[in-house]
This record gives structure tokens, sequence and C-alpha cells, in this order.
């Protein structure tokens, strides 16, 4: 113990000993210049105070002005760093929803800082000089993508079904089959967004079974709209029957009703020609008949969040004049970049190049075992002897409710330890990671799919780092 850290050797109360805050902020001239003297002040107060406290229970701190004036400088900096931090994506789900969702490419990056560096002519016709309209930005684009008239933009999907039900539905009823009362992610359940669209929902059918008569039979002048929903998380398998599209369009058309359908994961592209599983494909619904779809920005179409509703020109007009528009509106950052990630599209050979969800989902396997057998030995180089790393096939998932029951075959980093607690103990390091690595234990292992890992280089420069956070 030097002679600078008190203690209460005399009988006195070392806080009585602790400096005053002006005392403090006098020597703070260079924080104050870096944080501004409200903050600093702030910071000051709130450090002596909680110096009080410790030194209650423990004389052994030491309260010289410069040692307290450092322990705020490292206080100011930890808060003032993002809490959004950059993760490694090591789940195997490429589209995880608690991860953001779709990584974006770079084009739409670039067009975003663009529109949020300048003003922009969100709403402005430069040829007039007139009020412009924002979704002009997009629409003609998702018209020639999807085959539609028309078409608009929202925050998220969830928005354009409560947009849509709210403009064509409201105080009407909904007739919807008992297999398609989805749930997705724990906050989205179709009952509900009907219920606070203002509609009624119907249920027909039976959770396996429903036919075209059930629809028909439930049909009455209250009716508002006929409507499917992608049950895009799951799949009823067995005694199933479903009534298609083609059906459905036809029996609204005879009864004058508009026919919506959810898409959920909206695939402008047919998947299999990338080797993917099949997903139904925007424009089969529109041909199918439905005269409104709904569909996500950030699920497989690979862009930011944004719902996206495209159909018949009267019902696009009236959708966009409903007031709740305004309140669902998307912003010009995620515009600008929704109408570059819609842009690649038109060129779908190079998709899987520009466009990193597609780039993701199709990486080759060989390539992913050969970096597992790379990356192995030299995490395991990294990591206390208690730990074991081996290369191991296993299945990535597209996510976000796309695709339910096909996986993908991939391969990842199987890590074992000689307990439970050691596992999680290292997935806790893993997470706290300057750049944190999120993987899935399962199985007594803590796997980690190596899918998503486009940058080897980044996971390497921070294993080292493991040991340390394991001490
Ligand atoms: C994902 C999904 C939604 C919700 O979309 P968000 O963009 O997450 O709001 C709605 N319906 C279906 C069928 C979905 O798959």
């Amino acid at each position: 113990m030097d002679k600078h850290t008190l203690h209460a050797i005399d009988g006195t109360d070392v806080r009585r000993r602790l400096p005053s805050v002006d005392t403090v902020l006098q020597q703070s001239v260079s924080l104050v210049e870096q944080w501004g003297s409200s903050r600093v002040s702030g910071a000051v107060r709130a450090e002596l105070a909680c110096l009080r406290n410790d030194l209650a229970q423990n004389n052994d701190v030491d309260i010289r002005p410069q040692a307290i004036i450092q322990r705020i400088e490292i206080k100011l900096r930890a808060a003032d760093q993002s809490t959004l931090k950059q993760v490694i994506n090591l789940t195997g789900t490429v589209l995880h929803t608690n991860l953001g969702r779709a990584v974006l490419p770079q084009r739409a990056i670039d067009a975003m800082t663009k529109v949020a560096s300048m003003p922009t002519n969100l709403e402005y016709d430069l040829v007039s000089g007139g009020r412009g309209e924002r979704d002009e930005h997009v629409e003609s684009l998702i018209c020639e993508l999807v085959g539609t008239e028309a078409a608009t933009v929202v925050n998220n999907n969830a928005a354009a079904l409560l947009l849509v039900l709210n403009t064509l539905a409201e105080n009407g009823e909904i007739p919807v089959s008992r297999g398609e009362l989805v749930e997705i992610g724990g906050s989205f359940r179709v009952p509900d967004i009907m219920q606070r669209s203002g509609c009624t929902l119907v249920e027909v059918g039976t959770t396996n079974r429903t036919h075209l008569k059930d629809y028909a039979q439930a049909i009455n002048p209250r009716t508002a709209l006929l409507m499917k929903v992608h049950t895009s998380n799951y799949a009823i398998q067995g005694f199933t029957a479903a009534v298609g599209e083609p059906e459905l369009a036809a029996l609204a058309e005879e009864r004058g009703l508009p026919f919506v359908v959810d898409l959920g994961s909206g695939n402008l592209v047919d998947f299999t020609a990338y080797g993917l599983p099949h997903e139904p494909v925007t424009g089969t619904a529109i041909e199918n008949g439905a005269d409104v779809v709904t569909f996500s920005g950030d699920k497989l179409l690979g862009g930011p969040q944004s719902g996206i509703i495209a159909g018949r020109k009267d019902l696009i007009d009236k959708i966009r004049s409903n007031p709740l528009k305004r309140a669902l509106r998307l912003d010009k950052i995620t515009l600008a970049a929704l109408s570059e990630v819609l842009k690649l599209y038109r060129h779908p050979e190079k998709l899987a190049q520009e466009l990193p969800t597609l780039g993701f989902l199709t990486r080759d396997v060989a390539a992913i075992e050969q970096q597992a057998c790379m990356l192995a030995p030299a995490l395991e180089g990294n990591l206390p002897t208690d730990y074991h790393v081996v290369p191991e096939a296993c299945l990535s998932q597209i996510g976000s409710g796309a695709l339910p029951i096909q996986n993908i075959p991939s391969f990842g980093l199987a890590i074992t330890a000689t307990s439970d607690a050691k596992l999680r103990a290292l997935s806790a390091a893993f997470r706290l990671l300057p750049q944190p690595v999120v993987g899935r234990i399962s199985d007594k292992k803590l796997f980690l799919d190596l899918r998503c890992l486009d940058c080897e280089t980044r996971f390497l420069a921070q294993i080292g780092k493991l040991k340390e956070l394991l001490a």
C-alpha cells in the first residue's frame, strides 16, 4: 500500500478526504475538451458518489484526482461505443432475424451513404419542380420484376399486411384456412394483425385440410376479401389438402372480392435455378390470379427491412392513400438500398455474385469443408487443452421462415469440451470478442457453421484472445 492510497488508519473517515467535484474538474481539461463540460461534470459527480459508496466497504481505492480522472475517461469511452456491433454469424441460419437478416450488397450500402449525406429528390419532381411521390423510386422496378401494374412499400411485411387489410377489409370479414393461421418469430401472428387491422377473421377448414367449398360457404355480404398466407415456417404433411391460388382467385373473382396473398419471403426469381429448394415465386402468385401480394424486403430478397405490396392499380391506389401509410412509410435510406437490390434482379446470372444472401446460400460445400479443415487446427491451437475442434458436416437453414423443412448441406467446426460448463464458457467467450462470433450449442457441442464466414482472416485475427477471455 503506497502513501497515496488512503485508509482509515487514524480513525477518520477516508470519504472525507475525497477530492471535491471542483478539484477533479479543474484537472479534467482534456476530458472537457472531448466530451463537453456538462457530460464530464456529470461523470465526475457520479464517480465521486460511487467512490463514497465503495469506500464504505473498502478503503483500498486510489482516490488521487488523476486516478479518478483515468477511471472516468474509461467509462466515458465505453459509454460512447455503439450498442449495435458487427457480429460474425456462424449460427448456420443465413437470414437470422435476431442478427438483422440480410447483409446488403455493396452498391446498396454506397447508395445509402449517398442519400444520407446530401439532400435528395425523395418527394420532389425535378421536371415540374413540384411535389413528387416517394414510392416512385422503386415502384416501376417492383412492377417490372413482379409483373404488376402498381406497387407501394412500407416498413416491413407485417406493416404491409396491416395496411392492406385495414384498407381493403376494415369492418369486414376474411375467411382464412385454419392451416394458415401462422405465427412468425413470436411477435407476428396472422390473427392478431387481422384484429388490429379492424377486420374479423373467419376460420375455415381444418388444420390439415381446407377445401374450396369451405371458403365458398363462408362468403357472405360482410366478406371483404379472400386471403392466402404462405405457411413459411412450417409444413403440414400427411393427409392434407389446401386450396391452390388459381382456384381461390377464381372464387374471389366470381364473388367480386379482391384476392390477397401474403407470401412472406418474396422470391423474385426461381431459386431452383441456383440449386436451392423450391419456394413460391412472387410473379407466380400474380399469374395465378392474386390481386395483391405482400412480401418482406429482407428475407430471401436480400435487401433492407421493408414490406412490398404489389398488385392491381385501383387497389394499390386505395392502399397508398390510407392515412396509415404515412405512419408506415419507408425512409430515404431504405428506399435507396431497396432500389439497388431490386436492380440486381435484372441480371439473374450475376445475382449470386452480387447479392450476399444468395452468395451465402449457394456457396460450394467443398469450399466450406476446406475452410473448416484449415480453421479447425488453428482454432484448437488457440484454445486451452480442455477443448477439441473437428471439422464436421452440418445443415444450414435459410431462416426467416423460408423453406422450413429443407436444409442445405454445409460444413462447420464442432467443438467439444471436458464439461458442459466449459462449453458454455467458450460460447460466451466467442460472444465477448471485439467482433462477437455467434454459434449454436446442440448435442453437447458448440457448432460454428462456416457457410456465412466470407472473411476468415477476421475470424483468425481474433481467436488469439479466447484463452484470455476464458481465464
Ligand atoms: C416473415 C413473414 C411475415 C412478417 O414479415 P416481416 O417482414 O418480418 O414483418 C408475414 N407473413 C409471412 C407469411 C412471413 O413469412
